[in-house]
């Protein structure tokens, strides 16, 4: 008889939709059916259930051809690497939860490794603005029962975040705005007319690369100054409709996206953006928010703050002190200048998503994949160790794009022998201990 499920937590993106249906089947090895998710976070569970999951770690031979090794070995040439190595690093975590992190923290501090997350190319810019700036947020939550005006700014939730807008945002009934859609004002601001603006009341049209200009242009009309006729591709008379919509909410939040962080400006558009929101405040109430990107890309940030301090590119090469300066200690600058000698990927596909020069100059060192799935990342890798998918097959903890913890269930059993990022990084950390003793190293 196959059985559902109910309440499964979709691992794709930082909406971590948590009212996911899932029908497995009698065996409990099969999914049949997933209501209520999107197009992406369906194919996640079914794709789990496929018949090319690798099932052993993969050691690379001389002759460039993968052989199948157990987990035994793989956690000791793991552990033998990070020994060695005297600046690893270990990237990636966007997708696993935060049991994996918190395991891989303890490994990195072991090794003096530099321990990084994918927040690095992405929301990073965002974590410099607040530390100069502060975040007055809110969760998910009080947008969905208070907002009346939702502002759209360099974000396509229509494609990144399919069911944002149905969840919190734009459609649904709250508390206060019983009315959904046609109660509230959506403003989307994009050079490029999304499928998101095409849902919106009002769509601006900012110049690309220029939104630190309009963002400077609506501060100023908030205060009750004059601006020129057009800033940044955008008419006075638009600025000036807008600013009045905003001044005039009841509750609103910003929602920001990549249009703002890997734009001329990064971290400046976000640290304007909170200094708006600020102003906005002196007003009536308004709130901002990251478009997180991966279901648990919060989490990071979160359980390594408990552990060290700082969110992300935490260098601990220097073995008693942990340091972030990102420039310095962000993946990417340090494969630039080539100052890592070992690359783990963890949850993440830098094989994929990295430029391709600081791919070359990683590939130079051992490199070890850790992953449910073959991805570029893995098919460049000395090693590629595979893991349970979180949410489908692991259970565990993640944090929401709002920073609202979630536990996340199991619905399948992952394939026979195949463990957890947790369990993995756990091994790898009693290997190097042991390692550690028999070799007389000490701290
Ligand atoms: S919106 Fe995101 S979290 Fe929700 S079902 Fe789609 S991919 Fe999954």
């Amino acid at each position: 008889m196959p059985k559902k499920i109910e309440n499964v937590g979709c691992p794709y993106c930082g909406v971590c939709c948590d009212d996911l249906v899932v029908t497995v089947s009698d065996d409990g090895r099969h999914v049949l059916e997933v209501e209520n998710a999107c197009a992406i976070g369906n194919e996640i569970f079914h794709h789990a259930s496929g018949d090319n999951r690798i099932k052993l770690p993969r050691l690379r031979q001389p002759d460039g051809t993968y052989k199948d090794i157990s987990y035994d070995e793989a956690v000791d040439y793991a552990a033998k690497v990070l020994v060695k190595a005297k600046k690893p690093l270990i990237y990636g975590f966007g997708s696993t939860n935060c049991e994996g992190m918190a395991a891989a923290a303890k490994v990195a501090e072991k090794a003096g490794a530099v321990l990084d997350n994918c927040a690095s190319i992405c929301h990073g810019s965002s974590f410099l603005a607040i530390f100069d700036n502060g975040y007055p947020s809110c969760t998910l939550g009080e947008t969905k029962n208070r907002a009346d005006v939702i502002v759209y700014w360099g974000s396509n939730p229509a494609h990144a975040h399919p069911r944002h807008m149905s969840r919190y945002s734009i459609f649904p009934r709250g508390f206060f705005t019983g009315k959904g859609h046609k109660g509230r004002k959506i403003i989307v601001i994009d050079p490029r007319y999304t499928d998101t603006a095409r849902v919106a009341d009002i769509y601006v049209q900012v110049k690309q690369g220029q939104d630190y200009d309009l963002f400077n242009a609506f501060r100023t009309v908030i205060h009750g100054e004059d601006i020129p006729d057009e800033v940044a591709g955008v008419k006075k008379e638009q600025i000036l409709e807008v600013a009045d919509i905003l001044k005039k909410a009841r509750f609103g939040t910003i929602f920001y996206g990549m249009g703002l962080c890997h734009s001329d400006g990064r971290n400046h558009n976000v640290d304007i953006a909170i200094s708006m929101t600020r102003d906005l405040n002196d007003f009536t109430k308004w709130t901002i928010m990251a478009m997180r990107g991966h279901y648990n890309i919060a989490g990071p940030g979160v359980v390594w703050a408990w552990t060290t301090g700082y969110p992300y590119c935490i260098d601990m090469s220097k073995k008693d002190h942990a340091y972030m300066n990102p420039g310095e200690t962000s993946s990417i600058d340090l494969a630039m200048r080539d100052e890592v000698d070992a690359f783990f990927n963890i949850g993440t596909d830098a094989g994929a998503h990295f430029p391709i020069e600081a791919v070359k100059h990683l590939k130079k060192h051992p490199w070890i994949t850790i992953d449910p799935n073959i991805c570029m990342a893995s098919e460049i890798a000395d090693l590629h160790i595979p893991v349970g998918i979180v949410g489908v097959e692991v259970p565990g903890i993640v944090y929401r794009m709002d920073n609202v913890p979630i536990q996340y269930r199991q619905v399948l059993n992952p394939p026979e022998g195949v463990i957890s990022d947790e369990e993995l990084f756990e091994r790898i950390h009693q290997r190097i201990c042991e390692i550690e003793a028999e070799e007389g190293i000490t701290q």
